[in-house]
């Protein structure tokens, strides 16, 4: 096992510098490398007959060589060696570039099995630079039936990666008597007939026919899934052990409900009482709420909140900006201080004083409820007895941040609100230590938002339906993408559309800007400026996705919108149609691939979040979508959570039983899978 986990640069012939571009396919150990699947394969097992061909397609031909017909080469320039190929239905030019050994290697007479591009020309048909063996000479391995087409980058080449990844495999053969690379526990390979792991590896860069490579690929869709599943559930067992603070609290929820200007949505109100239900376990509750933007989970947040309240203890809420800090600050102050319940707010821009002063007041137990940014989580914050934390938009908290907070109270509940919908069974999956509950339904009376995608050259046209809603008193947002990791050049992004937009397109209108780089204070101001209406537009960074709330912004121009992932669009998109008025979202793209059009059309079809996400998990995978690491247990590789379910519910099935029977992976049998384990989660350091 150790072998594989030796960097790519111990095979012959890699050095530092190949090492640097094997790294750029995230190919770093020897494991990576055979894990590096072809993404499609050419068949090469049909040998048509030269009076089938038709121009522009790729085939086999088996074909004598007459006689060479040309034989040149331009002094120091590129040789050429120019061939006739006939077989029984007809003949057709072969030429060779830049390979001058092959006039010693190939003379007339000889039969030659090629694979290449046909094309018709003025000399008939011709092919260049094919693949080709000779059929006579016995020691071929260069030649596949079924050929593995490789994603690749700029300085590897197809035949480089075939000849390391054939050499491994065959050292890998010599040592596998007693198969010490299989990774997978004995008896689910029996259970599930999987193939071993290296006669998987074999059939998956090479197969010899179809059948071995299905077999092969369900083996390591399996796999994939099983190392997926088992960390993830490996955690979830964890959480269970601790002991958590029954809350009960029925009463003091159905009292706040009442108080509530509108009635809770059917959806709320099982998600309250599926929350309700947990918190009066001594288990304590980790629960991930879902709904689609603007569904109304804060609601659901609050409930939770009265019930620690009603406990005599204290709740917290975070927010991943300032901005959303202090807008669920003023919501729960309004809804809550009514029932007798003192909130308080603890952010990185309040004074030193006021903080301290804060803190004194959290760590008396004279608060309630604190609502706050990381700053709530940070050393010098006490609690005098939390038992409830709420963490809102949680696909911006790492899970590391959420694990710390758990650890200030005496193992409080965590309920965890997402705006990322994804389906049911993927969510047990991915957040696989937290339940999940899903508010799938809006508040009643929403005007569903009117997306258009345009190409650039419509941009001012886009401009202009964006002034006919100002002209009516409404308001507008301009989003600008991330161009880069780099703040700098986003923030320099955003500065340059803010002037051109104020120049031109919008000359006669109040134009504020948002980004990142700006303090609290700065943030602070424009937003109260652009929710009081003294702003008309406000362009911005992504800064804006998250949480916030003006009901009369009913217009949102997308810049580059091909840059963004469907589910962020979504997100952004968000910030409008909260209000009665019916609202416009227009996604300005650049001229764009084909398959980029379509994934911004989607935006134009629908306005359920969960569809939406659902498209980007098929279309960029979980990594990109839930903005976890590239290079980890979630990139998967060849496993699809679309079209692979069965597979999935196998895995989820055994790893259960798996853990039911061995929650720590300590018995004998599962030593191996402990070690396996333990190295990628410590590779991927989850
Ligand atoms: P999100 O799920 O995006 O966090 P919010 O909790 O911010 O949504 O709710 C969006 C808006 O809908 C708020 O103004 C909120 O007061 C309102 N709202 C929530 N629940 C209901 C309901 N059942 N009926 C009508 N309006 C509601
Ligand atoms: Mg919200």
């Amino acid at each position: 096992m150790e072998d594989l986990q030796e960097k790519i640069s111990t095979i012959k012939g890699v050095g530092p510098k190949k090492q640097q571009r094997f790294l750029k396919l995230n190919i770093e150990t020897l494991e990576d490398l055979l894990y590096h699947f072809p993404r499609d394969y050419e068949d090469r097992r049909e040998i048509k007959k030269v009076r089938d061909l038709e121009d522009g397609e790729k085939t086999t031909l088996e074909l004598q060589v007459h006689p060479l017909k040309k034989r040149r080469a331009f002094g120091r320039g590129p040789s050429l060696l120019q061939l006739i190929g006939q077989d029984d239905t007809g003949r057709i030019v072969i030429t060779f570039f830049n390979q001058p050994y092959l006039s010693q290697k190939i003379s007339g007479g000889m039969k030659l099995r090629i694979y290449g591009e046909i094309k018709r020309g003025p000399r008939g048909l011709e092919t260049t630079n094919p693949d080709f063996i000779l059929l006579d000479e016995k020691q071929n391995n260069h030649w596949q039936d079924i050929f593995p087409i490789y994603p690749l980058t700029k300085d590897i080449s197809h035949k480089e990666l075939v000849k390391h990844i054939k050499v491994l495999l065959e050292s890998l053969k010599g040592k596998s008597d007693k198969n010490p690379f299989e990774n997978l526990p004995k008896d689910l390979i029996d259970k599930n007939k999987l193939c071993q792991r290296l006669m998987a590896l074999e059939n998956i860069h090479f197969p010899k026919q179809a059948k071995g490579l299905k077999v092969a690929k369900y083996r390591l869709v399996y796999e994939e899934f099983f190392f997926l599943m088992v960390s993830l559930n490996f955690k979830k067992v964890k959480v269970r052990q601790q002991q958590g603070i029954p809350l009960g609290g029925e009463k003091e929820v159905q009292t706040f409900l009442q108080s509530l200007p509108f009635e809770a949505t059917k959806a709320q109100n099982t998600v309250i009482q599926e929350v309700l239900q947990d918190l009066k376990g001594d288990i304590p509750m980790s629960r991930l709420v879902q709904g689609d933007v603007g569904s109304g989970k804060t609601v659901v947040a609050m409930a939770a909140l009265v019930a620690a309240a009603s406990g005599k203890t204290q709740g917290a809420m975070m927010a991943p900006t300032e901005i959303l800090a202090k807008q669920h600050y003023e919501t729960l102050s309004g809804f809550l201080n009514p029932l007798g319940i003192s909130v308080g707010l603890l952010t990185g821009s309040l004074t030193a004083k006021n903080k301290k002063l804060m803190q004194e007041k959290i760590r008396e137990g004279k608060i309630d409820v604190v609502v706050g940014t990381h700053a709530v989580i940070g050393e010098k914050v006490e609690f005098h007895n939390l038992s409830v934390v709420v963490t809102d938009e949680q696909h911006r908290f790492g899970v590391r941040q959420r694990k710390t907070l758990s650890q200030k109270g005496r193992n409080p509940h965590v309920l965890v609100m997402s705006a990322t919908p994804i389906p049911r069974t993927l969510a047990y999956i991915l957040y696989g230590d937290l339940e999940v509950s899903v508010i799938d339904q809006m508040p009643k009376g929403r005007k569903p938002i009117k997306t258009k995608t345009s190409p650039m050259k419509d941009r001012d046209r886009v401009y202009e339906q964006l002034k006919e809603e100002l002209n009516k008193g409404r308001q507008a947002y301009v989003v600008c993408p991330l161009i880069d990791e780099s703040e700098t050049l986003d923030l320099k992004a955003a500065m340059d559309l803010h002037q051109q937009l104020g120049k031109n397109n919008l000359k006669d209108y109040k134009i504020g800007l948002l980004h990142g780089k700006m303090s609290y204070k700065e943030k602070e101001q424009v937003m109260n400026n652009f929710t009081e209406g003294e702003l008309q537009v406000l362009v911005s960074t992504t800064v804006v996705e998250v949480g916030v709330d003006v009901p009369n912004a009913t217009v949102m121009v997308i810049e580059n919108a091909e840059r963004f992932g469907l589910a962020q669009l979504h997100q952004l998109r968000g910030r409008i149609g909260r209000g009665g008025y019916q609202s416009y979202c227009y996604l300005l793209h650049q001229p764009v691939k084909e398959h980029t059009g379509k994934r911004l059309e989607i935006m134009e079809q629908t306005n359920n979040g969960f569809l939406i996400s659902e498209k980007d998990l098929e279309i960029r995978g979980p990594g990109e979508l839930f903005g976890l690491r590239q290079h980890g247990i979630y990139n998967l590789k060849i496993a699809n959570f679309f079209r692979h379910q069965s597979i999935l519910k196998k895995v989820q099935q055994d790893v259960k039983v798996l853990l039911q029977e061995d929650p720590k992976l300590i018995l004998e049998k599962n030593k191996k899978l402990r070690r396996v384990l333990d190295q990628k989660l410590q590779r991927y350091r989850e």
